[in-house]
């Protein structure tokens, strides 16, 4: 671009990438450069992203034409910014499935304008060389496009034909290649879907496992070989047309589909997906459908070729991150896929297809997963300063921000935290970044809760560095985070941050999740939270809603009814004095979802993370699609006191309704509207204008929804933008709160103290021990 209107203009001088972006040295008056300036600015290419520019004289070069360097001199601190992986292009496609184009069927088409990047990308800036396709060198034609200025593929670092580039290879068994000819194994693929067998494709980000999405065997064939009984899957669709004639889609959700992040979109099915689809097998017990269109050509050609849904889910080993390797693809895949197919084209950063949805009634967008086509690019902030800060984020929903010469990078989902595996692939993506970048942290922050993996490691790096490392209690990050994203930590007035979710040590000791907090002059204070409530069993709490039922209606004596048949004589007497010698406490919003899950007999053991949650939810769903966002009161009385949340009086409103026989979908929907009411009541108290939220809890659309419906207009509602609400969003919300000096006003626990000494930032060993069983 700055070539041709350098030349349009009869400039001259060079370009160059550096890797602190590009630096562009000409001769011109003062009148032409002001020009070429703003025409640069005006006339940036659609998928790039200006964030600062400026124009300055410098001592005098003569130059005789206008050329581009190819390799800098990177003397400058490196401070480009990383692109992620942009979907497949429309021209690219065209070329794709054009007979006569030398590309024809061609699975690794690009162009300037499409390909991955962040996923192969070795060292900034972006360029061949520093890419995994420096292991391919392009034949004559190629270059010839390559160094031809009206070609689109000039300059294309990922450029490549069936010639010179990459190919697929297909296995039976890890010492077994079938083929190791592209349009032999295309055809093969095809086949073998078709005969109703699972196949592991390398992708962008990693391996995915395909299957025909309207063969209900192979689908249950393959959630027991994947460990994953009920957990919905992705669909892949051939293309647009395709989700349009079976999904309900509105604008903003094929604007997303098609977008060059190409996420997966959750979409109501219309009466036709049905017949192409095992709707229920997808997504037990749902209502919506991830579904994506292909992002690369190979998909595309896979998708296109078999003409049918295909299900399209990371490829994992349950709970492990996704496999990318292609020795770990062989090594360990068969357990899963019939058939592997692998390329010559090493990924060097992993990543899961990114997950979005918008809500049904007020088309708020909500990301579920950031990842693939979002991560690394986040221009939302800039830090005010230069330092070095590695923020280290939180555990199930794992993610690390880097703030490096000036810019925010916001990692991508790295998985749970949980497995070794999880763990390897968080050290393996965040040592490639400092590396890169080739940068130490100044300083290092971390969540408070000592039994995380990101705050063991952030002690372990903050030792090697010798730098700081300054926790961050869980709740104020994600305040933080969604206060930086909407840009309000200047405010001075106060701001109401509601912030909910499953579990986050809290500053008293005990695991928050239920919390109000105020946000005024850089101070935040913890003004309300739900009545705590004991947590006991540890991580089965969690999976277990009928434990969270038992726990959050400990004190309402009206439970034994509804509760006792859902245990056995043994388990009741051993929970019940767990209860009672209880020292730990919980306010989690996300535990109450579940206890009323629970209650009202829908999910007493859950097989993945917001199982439960889920099915309330479309409950709800169900009854305000027949009623709309009404209701006709909430389970906190009026004239409650504002100063608790009383957990009791809400358990003890549905248990009376279910007594009552009243119907399950209206109490779901009632218990969504009387948290909709209760945030109401708590920003009117507080005389607020802004409400923000954050918390995992924020990922329910029908929840936002109602808030939407109810408040806007009366406050500025938040929330989160290009960031997820869940735990993805600590890691930016820690860096948020040290780089912007906030401090926290010390709480005063209004609960049942616990006996351990609750200042985590002494770390006690004691407080660890409690901990380490409860995540
Ligand atoms: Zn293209
Ligand atoms: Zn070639």
């Amino acid at each position: 671009m700055v070539y041709h209107l350098a030349k349009e203009l009869n400039l001259k001088g060079y370009v160059k990438n550096d890797s602190n972006g590009v630096n562009i040295f000409f001769n011109a008056t003062e009148g032409e450069a002001n020009l070429f300036f703003e025409k640069i600015k005006l006339g940036a290419p659609l998928r790039s992203k200006v964030i600062s520019a400026r124009l300055v004289k410098i001592a005098d070069q003569r130059f005789t034409d206008f050329s581009i360097v190819v390799k800098g001199d990177d003397m400058c601190q490196k401070q480009v910014l990383l692109s992620p992986d942009l979907a497949v292009c429309p021209d690219c496609l065209a070329e794709l499935h054009d007979p006569n184009n030398r590309r024809y069927r061609y699975p690794f088409i690009t162009c300037t304008r499409c390909g991955p990047r962040y996923s192969i990308i070795g060292n900034v800036p972006y360029e061949r060389h520093a890419t995994t396709m420096h292991d391919f060198s392009m034949c004559n034609t190629c270059k010839v496009e390559y160094t031809n200025v009206a070609d689109r593929r000039f300059f294309s670092q990922t450029n490549s034909c069936t010639d010179c580039g990459i190919r697929l290879s297909l296995y039976r068994e890890a010492s077994t290649m079938l083929s190791n000819n592209t349009e032999t194994v295309l055809s093969a693929i095809k086949n073998l879907l078709t005969e109703g067998k699972i196949l592991a494709i390398k992708g962008i980000g990693g391996y995915i496992l395909v299957c025909d999405a309207n063969n209900v065997q192979v689908i249950q064939l393959l959630r027991s070989r994947k460990h994953r009984p009920t957990k919905p899957f992705a669909v892949l669709y051939s293309g647009i047309d395709s989700v349009e004639n079976s999904f309900e889609l509105n604008k903003q959700e094929k604007v997303l589909l098609e977008s060059t992040a190409a996420p997966v979109v959750l979409l109501y099915p219309k009466r036709t997906a049905f017949d192409e689809l095992a709707v229920s097998a997808i997504a037990p017990g749902l209502k919506r459908i991830g579904v994506m269109i292909p992002y690369n050509p190979l998909f595309d050609l896979i998708a296109s070729d078999f003409g049918k849904p295909l299900i399209a889910t990371s490829a994992n080993i349950s709970g492990s991150p996704i496999i990318y390797k292609d020795e770990d693809a062989l090594d360990y895949l068969f357990d899963i896929a019939d058939y592997v197919v692998t390329h010559n084209r090493e990924i060097v950063i992993p990543q899961d297809d990114s997950v979005l949805q918008v809500s049904k009634y007020t088309m708020q967008t909500i990301v579920l997963r950031r990842s693939r086509g979002y991560a690394p690019a986040f221009i939302r902030y800039k830090p005010k300063t230069n330092q070095c800060i590695l923020s280290t984020g939180a555990f199930l929903k794992s993610s690390f921000t880097l703030a490096v010469n000036g810019n925010i990078f916001v990692s991508q989902f790295l998985g749970s935290g949980e497995s070794f595996e999880s763990q390897l692939m968080y050290r393996h993506t965040l040592e490639h970044w400092l590396d890169m970048y080739a940068v130490k942290p100044d300083v290092i922050t971390a969540d408070k809760h000592p039994g995380y993996f990101s705050r063991q490691y952030a002690r372990e790096l903050a030792g090697k560095f010798e730098v700081d490392l300054k926790l961050v209690q869980h709740h104020e990050a994600h305040f933080a985070a969604v206060l930086a994203e909407n840009n309000l930590l200047h405010k001075s007035e106060p701001i109401l941050g509601v912030i909910w979710d499953g579990t986050g040590l809290g500053n008293d000791g005990n695991i928050w999740g239920g919390e109000f907090f105020q946000y005024e002059n850089n101070k935040i204070q913890r003004i309300n939270h739900f009545d705590c409530f004991p947590t006991i069993a540890g991580d089965k709490t969690a999976l277990e809603p009928r434990i969270a039922a038992l726990c959050a209606s400990y004190n309402v004596s009206e439970q034994s009814a509804l509760l006792k048949e859902k245990f056995s004589v043994t388990e009741w007497n051993n929970y019940y004095s767990l209860i009672k010698t209880a020292k730990l406490f919980t306010s989690s919003v996300g535990r109450i979802f579940d206890a009323v899950a629970s209650l009202l007999g829908i999910c007493d053991k859950q097989t993945y993370e917001g199982e439960a949650a889920m099915y309330l939810q479309t409950l709800a769903e169900d009854y305000v699609a027949e009623n709309g966002l009404i209701m006709d009161g909430s389970y906190f009385e009026e004239g409650a006191p504002l100063n608790r949340v009383p957990t009791d009086a809400l358990m003890r409103g549905i248990m009376m309704d279910i007594e009552n026989g009243k119907a399950t979908n209206y109490i779901a929907a009632k218990f969504h509207y009387s948290l909709v009411c209760l945030i109401g009541s708590i920003a009117m108290d507080m005389g607020v204008n802004y409400i923000c939220f954050s918390g995992g809890v924020f990922q329910n659309a029908l929840l936002v929804d109602w808030i939407k419906n109810k408040y806007a207009g009366k406050y500025h509602l938040c929330f989160h933008r290009e960031l997820s609400p869940n735990d993805e969003n600590i890691s930016f919300g820690q860096m948020v709160y040290y780089e912007n000096k906030i401090t926290t006003v010390p709480v005063v626990s209004t609960v049942k103290p616990n006996n351990s000494e609750a200042d985590s930032d002494n770390d006690p060993e004691n407080v660890k021990k409690i901990y380490d069983s409860v995540i």
